[in-house]
């Protein structure tokens, strides 16, 4: 896959700790662990890494920009880093998806990042489109092979490439790369549909959030609509409504959606008209209020019997992790208010920095606050399609409490 020959090969050896920590199967390789190079490293180059016995420890994708300077594709045995070996790892990738989902599931992941052995890459299916994601640089001077792999694999209608904002300015300078640019089959011109046991979602491929749907959260989307018939929804930070809609299926009298973006909830509506085929989502009583959360559930009084509280990362920094579990319990507080007795607040975090024992305790010291008594039902955290294979990645986690 490299276009070096064997002797112009990227040769980096690695400080003591870090090289102990490749070697225990973490996938970064940060500047300031890198000790020597035989060459100057450029983007997409396969760096190979010898330990302090000079043996093959790893071999990884290059990025001179990125403070994460390698991603570790490969540890073991020296292995060519060919087409039969990309072809295998997709292989292996797909496998591990087999049997996950029946026919009315056609959104999933299928390849997640660096817990799947594609660092800084991920692939979404919603129905017969794909949507690739890429969140280092490193993938870019041969995206058209990995592309073409994969289509042979995974026939589909169209694939849209996503960039992360950081990699936006260079694909497009030097790769004449676009976020939201089709690279196989036609331009969908907007949102495309798909369905989640059974539930139909649009999923803004194009230009929305993440891929354009958080389908990690589809477990818990299926808890909510099991524990929601005959009850008043509060689904905060609702997005595009897939907690609503789940809960409105499953016999919900209301549901209110509260969203910061008038888009977002513009979504919520669109997918609540995609499923009018559905008698308990015709049913039930859709509220939309855009707001900011913390404001509405300080200033409002109406209760709920179910409170869903899943906002974006409350800490994007290791600093910022006081102030988050600060912030999730303040939430949490809030949100209790308005839990009607025997209500059950469902609470997520998808902040990595913040540990889910700590998240949980942050829930646990909300709901010990006013002293009302309350059952644990349960936590959940990364759903099969989204595997967490490193500490870093471990981002989701949600917990059930019932007052
Ligand atoms: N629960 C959703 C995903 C939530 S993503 C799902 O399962 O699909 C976080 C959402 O919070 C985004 O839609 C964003 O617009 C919204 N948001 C961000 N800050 C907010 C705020 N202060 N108040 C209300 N919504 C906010």
């Amino acid at each position: 896959m490299s276009a070096a020959p064997a002797d112009k090969r990227l040769r980096l050896r690695l400080t003591a700790a870090a090289e102990s920590i490749v070697r225990g199967g973490h996938p970064w390789v940060y500047s300031d662990s890198i000790l020597a190079a035989n060459r100057p490293g450029q983007l997409g180059d396969l760096a190979i890494i010898y330990d302090r016995k000079d043996k093959f420890l790893a071999i990884g994708w290059f990025d001179p920009d990125s403070p994460l300077r390698v991603r570790i594709l490969h540890t073991g045995k020296p292995q060519p880093i060919d087409h039969a070996w990309w072809q295998s790892r997709l292989d292996q990738t797909l496998q591990r998806r087999e049997g996950l989902f029946g026919p009315d599931t056609t959104g999933y992941r299928l390849i997640h990042g660096e817990s799947d052995g594609w660092p800084g890459l991920v692939l979404d299916r919603y129905g017969s489109t794909l949507v690739l994601k890429l969140y280092t640089a490193a993938w870019l001077p041969t995206l058209d092979e990995t592309v073409r792999r994969i289509l042979t694999r995974v026939p589909a209608e169209r694939l849209v490439l996503r960039l992360s904002r950081n990699i936006q300015e260079l694909a497009r300078t030097r790769f004449q790369r676009q976020d939201g640019q089709i690279l196989h089959g036609t331009d969908p011109g907007g949102p495309v549909v798909f369905e989640e046991n059974g539930v139909r979602f649009e999923a803004e491929v194009l230009r929305g959030q993440k891929t354009g749907f958080f389908l990690d959260q589809r477990e818990n989307r299926r808890e909510v609509g099991q524990l929601a018939k005959g009850r008043r929804v509060l689904n905060a930070f609702s997005f595009s409504g897939g907690f609503s809609l789940y809960a409105a299926r499953g016999g919900a009298t209301e549901v209110t959606d509260v969203d910061i973006s008038a888009h977002a909830l513009d979504s919520a509506r669109r997918n609540f008209a995609l499923n009018q085929q559905t008698a308990n989502v015709t049913a039930c009583r859709h509220e939309l209020v855009q707001a900011d959360a913390f404001e509405w559930l300080a200033s409002g009084r109406s209760q709920f019997d179910v409170v869903i509280l899943d906002p974006p990362a409350l800490a994007k920094r290791a600093a910022d992790r006081p102030a988050a579990l600060h912030g999730y319990e303040r939430l949490c507080r809030l949100g209790l208010e308005r839990l009607a007795p025997g209500g059950i607040l469902v609470a997520a975090s998808c902040s990595a920095q913040v540990g889910a024992a700590d998240f949980f305790e942050a829930v646990r010291r909300a709901a010990r606050f006013n002293g009302r008594e309350f059952t644990e039902l349960k936590t959940l955290l990364h759903p099969p399609d989204h595997p967490a294979g490193f500490q870093e990645a471990e981002y989701l986690k949600m917990i059930y409490l019932r007052f």
